[in-house]
């Protein structure tokens, strides 16, 4: 089974995708990676449908890979005596490390961390931005603050703090609890929410050890001051709009979205596109034209990945948002202006001999009629740099590796498949064109690229091409 586009499709798991079969829908529809949300997850259902994909890949022979996301540090407000409070602009409320249950005056802030962090002036929001406060005066451990506008504040919701830099780790014990969970099961990839600073990705990249690959999501200004030293840390990036445009003025989110794309192609890491894609999706079986408008405009800039959150989670028509995803990335990737897009942002390479070997795949496919570039690979990574050079063929990466394969199934273009090692450099080739035939890239007298290392099997050993043809009928 192969699929019709580059760009990949990332699906949200919830309570309308738990059953079994509907995962093998999902799977069929085009999805190639499954999110987890721990937020909503417990470690008894994690590992249930963990298991349940797994058997959704034995069954379709094809990896398919599991995102684990993980909460973060969720910054909320404490109780209220009663259930919420209303404030008009101007009105003052103070918060502060006392448990017992708020009022109009004061509520709890159970982070003391962040009320020694508070600074005046600096903007406090609270349950997705629908209430904004800026702080007046602090003590270190209370902070007094006016409502900007009107608007209510109720019990235990959410906060958000986009000039404030806080002094904590990405990782809360529930997100350690939870990683240790994900990686006792296997998965792929594991995402680290509300990421700040390089150190937090440090942190969490030393925990996982290679178990999985890690996934930074950008959803606070502040690591934005040092994208690309986060981006060359981790594994892959999530631009995760949907919290971005809480602590971000939303008119600068697309700007920013572009911007973590090209970079992160720059650096050749994947980069998923997050949160409302086809919103509308979650109660209708069609989509707004604005909705397309945004899944198109991720897949003309070349994002590896476009993501369903509600939609396939919760929503009245998953496999629906699926099928749309996947139709509008294959129109997009057939548009005459998608690839002059693409080629316009390319990169330079570096002076490996990955990329040297990427730069002439890509100008051999694009000067012959190539139908695959077959790149064997052990760690990834030779998958990883042909498909930042977004080339025009589709890509096949052959690897002994199960758990090469299934991380491979969120980069753009390619298209993992596990095969024992080769032994030669003829079996190299003549297994590149069985497998090019057999997944259903390539016929009889079709030409392919075959990329791989000598000897096999060598991390960074990329050191050689191949054109290969196959026999004529
Ligand atoms: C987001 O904020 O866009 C996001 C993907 O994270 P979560 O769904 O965990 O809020």
């Amino acid at each position: 089974m192969r699929r019709l586009r580059r760009c990949k499709i990332v699906a949200t798991l919830g309570p309308v995708s738990t059953p079994d079969e509907m995962l093998a829908k999902l799977f069929a529809a085009g999805v190639d990676v499954f999110r987890i949300n721990m937020s909503h997850t417990s470690h008894e259902d994690l590992r249930g449908r963990v298991f349940a994909l797994r058997e959704v890949a034995k069954r379709y022979r094809r990896p398919v890979a599991v995102l684990v996301d993980l909460q973060g540090p969720k910054l909320r407000i404490g109780a209220l005596r009663d259930t919420a409070v209303t404030l008009s602009p101007g009105d003052r409320i103070t918060l502060d490390g006392d448990p017992t249950p708020g009022d109009a005056s004061r509520v709890h802030l159970p982070h003391p961390e962040i009320l020694v962090a508070l600074k005046p002036t600096d903007t406090v929001l609270v349950d997705d931005g629908k209430m904004r406060l800026h702080v007046v005066s602090t003590t270190g451990h209370s902070a007094v603050c006016e409502a900007e506008r009107a608007g209510v504040i109720s019990s235990r919701k959410g906060v958000s703090l986009p000039d404030t830099e806080i002094a904590v780790s990405a990782m809360t014990p529930k997100d350690h609890a939870d990683l240790q969970a994900a990686l006792e099961i296997g998965v792929d990839w594991i995402a680290a929410s509300f990421v700040q600073r390089p150190e937090d990705v440090s942190e969490i990249k030393a925990i996982v050890d290679g178990r999985a690959l890690v996934m930074s999501k950008i959803e606070k200004p502040q690591a934005l001051t040092k994208l690309d030293e986060i981006i060359a840390l981790s594994d892959g990036l999530m631009v995760a709009r949907g919290d971005l445009g809480v602590e971000m003025p939303l008119e600068k989110v697309p700007g920013i979205q572009k911007r973590i794309t090209r970079r992160c192609r720059r650096q050749g890491k994947p980069v998923v596109v997050a949160t409302q894609m086809l919103e509308s999706m979650i109660t209708a079986p069609v989509p707004t034209r604005a909705e397309v408008s945004d899944v198109a405009q991720a897949v003309f800039e070349g994002a590896d990945a476009i993501m369903l959150s509600a939609e396939s989670a919760v929503g009245n028509y998953p496999i629906e948002a699926v099928a749309t995803m996947d139709r509008i990335a294959i129109e997009v990737e057939s548009d005459a202006v998608y690839r002059s897009i693409i080629n316009a942002q390319r990169p330079e390479p570096e002076p490996t001999a990955a990329d040297a070997i990427a730069t002439a795949a890509r100008d051999m496919g694009d000067t012959l009629e190539i139908k695959v570039i077959v790149a064997w690979t052990s760690s990834g990574a030779t998958a990883f740099r042909i498909a930042r050079e977004r080339v025009g063929p589709p890509i096949i990466a052959l690897t002994p590796y199960v758990d090469t394969a299934r991380r491979l199934a969120i980069v753009w273009g390619v298209h993992p498949v596990v095969t024992k090692d080769a032994e030669d450099v003829d079996d190299m080739v003549d297994r590149a064109l069985a497998s090019a035939a057999e997944e259903g890239f390539a016929l009889h007298g079709d030409r392919i690229i075959v990329v791989g290392g000598v000897p096999f099997g060598e991390r960074g050993g990329t050191n050689l091409m191949r054109l290969a043809q196959l026999p004529p009928e």
